[in-house]
């Protein structure tokens, strides 16, 4: 099946600029004209499962499947890889709508797939042309900026383009450039990119066992950003490739520096590693230059990745996490309880230490409910040899649930908030030798 079709339709693979003119002559003529811009949601995972090639004939069919139900007037073209247009001269705002609802339905039922059955899903964005957008660019720009919106919502809906989105795509687009400069000059001085530390406590001793290195961006244009505003655009632009680069290098650096506020007890730190970084070749590689260069024990630096970050390809992942391993740097399991964790992989992979996430902590002073599973997970990362850590411990009732469950270590702003490098090692240097504060801790 080719990936065009219709009466008028542009050849297969059409390029944009061929659909562009099809559409303005469409514009010119009709009264009105919608266009929709449909695609597949988590392609990737469908070629992680069933490889490329298959991958792209299930996109074929796909094609194939809109055409045969594209009506005898519309167009349907394939844009990118896993983007079709969808073009309906005379359509109106409800006549879009549901040819929209009609195509997510459709890819939503289960089809066969050679030996599989597959269950797809489709979202799917809608530009309506009116008397303010009658040029074909910015009407196939307005569909592809209503279904990112859709993406974003989680999938598997359609949504109408508003003005709004372009003001947000525009925001986007900014923040990604100013992002780019920032990463490029994080290495000179002044540099807007930083590292904050909140610390680890052991719950039993009020030791510290490590302090957790969070980004955050001093842009001169925005203000003090945290890592939700940008994190994802990086994620998404493939900056955080540098990114992360840059915060390994530099919390190793900072490491080094801890070692001698520490008066004698070193702090490890800990990096937040995204899920791209681990599917990179050999992300082992940056770990270890950054080790050396800053000579600092491997012991010294853990890793954090999400639950779903590893599982999502858990085969994959686990030859990169054992060479991390080997390496001697810790690994942790972040926002653990939040995603779907496969047990029985869980046990086998080289993870030392079980972050439970906040959410689940939140409750357990309240709720006997949420006691209940944090004391499960609890127990059942130390059955696995791990370090249970509890996030976002805030208060002292929280504490003593965590203690009397027996939890390893609290993280959380009852302990301290995310501190600038300099207040942190003020801090650290405060901690050591204070009692009061680390028995506060241990006995509170
Ligand atoms: P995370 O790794 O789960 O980090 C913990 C987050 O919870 C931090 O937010 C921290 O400030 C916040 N937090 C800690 N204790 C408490 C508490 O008691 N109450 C409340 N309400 N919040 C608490 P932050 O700094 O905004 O970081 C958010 C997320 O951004 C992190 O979640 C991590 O997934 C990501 N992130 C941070 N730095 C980096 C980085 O360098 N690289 C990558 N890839 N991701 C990063
Ligand atoms: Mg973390
Ligand atoms: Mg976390």
């Amino acid at each position: 099946m080719g990936t065009a079709s219709s009466a008028s339709a542009p050849p297969p693979n059409c390029p944009l600029l061929e659909l562009q003119l099809q559409l303005q002559q469409l514009i010119a003529s009709a009264a009105r004209t919608a266009v929709l811009s449909v695609s597949v949601d988590r392609i990737n995972a469908i070629n992680l499962a069933i490889g490329h090639r298959m991958g792209e004939q299930v996109l074929r069919q796909v094609a194939a499947l809109l055409a045969s139900e594209s009506g005898e007037l519309g167009t349907i073209a394939r844009t990118a890889e896993d983007r079709y247009v969808v073009i309906l001269p005379g359509a109106d705002a409800t006549d879009a709508a549901a040819r929209a609802a009609e195509i997510v339905d459709t890819l939503s039922r289960p089809f066969e797939f050679g030996e599989y059955q597959l269950r797809l899903s489709a979202s799917v964005g809608i530009a309506v042309s009116s008397e303010d957008a009658q040029d074909a660019a910015s009407l196939l720009a307005d569909a592809d900026a209503a279904l990112h919106d859709a993406k974003t919502r989680g999938g598997e809906r359609y949504q109408f383009y508003t003005v709004q989105m372009k003001q947000t795509a525009l925001k986007r687009l900014t923040l990604e450039s100013e992002l780019r400069r920032a990463i490029e000059r994080s290495g000179e001085r002044g540099g807007e990119l930083e590292l904050h530390y909140q610390p680890k406590v052991c719950i039993r001793t009020g030791e510290i066992s490590a302090a957790e290195a969070l980004v955050r961006w001093r842009s001169e244009r925005w203000g003090l950003l945290c890592p939700d505003a940008f994190i994802p655009i990086a994620e998404q632009s493939g900056l955080i490739m540098q990114l992360g680069e840059w915060a390994v290098e530099t919390a190793c650096r900072h490491a080094s520096a801890f070692r001698c506020e520490g008066q004698g007890a070193s702090v490890a730190v800990c990096v937040n590693m995204s899920p791209a970084q681990l599917r990179a070749p050999r992300p082992v590689d940056i770990l270890r230059a950054a080790l050396r260069r800053h000579r600092l024990p491997p012991r010294l630096l853990e890793i954090e990745l999400t639950e779903s970050a590893v599982m999502a390809d858990v085969h994959s992942a686990t030859a990169s996490l054992l060479e991390i391993a080997e390496l001697g740097v810790g690994l942790a399991l972040d926002d653990f309880g939040t995603g779907y964790s496969n047990l029985s992989q869980l046990g086998r992979l080289p993870i030392r230490t079980l972050k439970i996430d906040r959410s689940l902590v939140t409750g357990i002073a309240i709720s006997s409910r949420d006691a209940v599973i944090v004391r499960t997970l609890i127990e059942m990362g130390h059955a696995l040899g791990m370090i249970v850590v509890a996030e976002g411990v805030e208060t002292e009732a929280q504490l003593s649930v965590l203690r009397e469950n027996r939890c390893d270590e609290a993280q959380g702003y009852l302990i301290a908030k995310p501190m600038e490098v300099t207040a942190f090692a003020a801090w650290l240097r405060h901690w050591n030798t204070s009692t009061v504060t680390r028995r506060g801790v241990a006995n509170s």
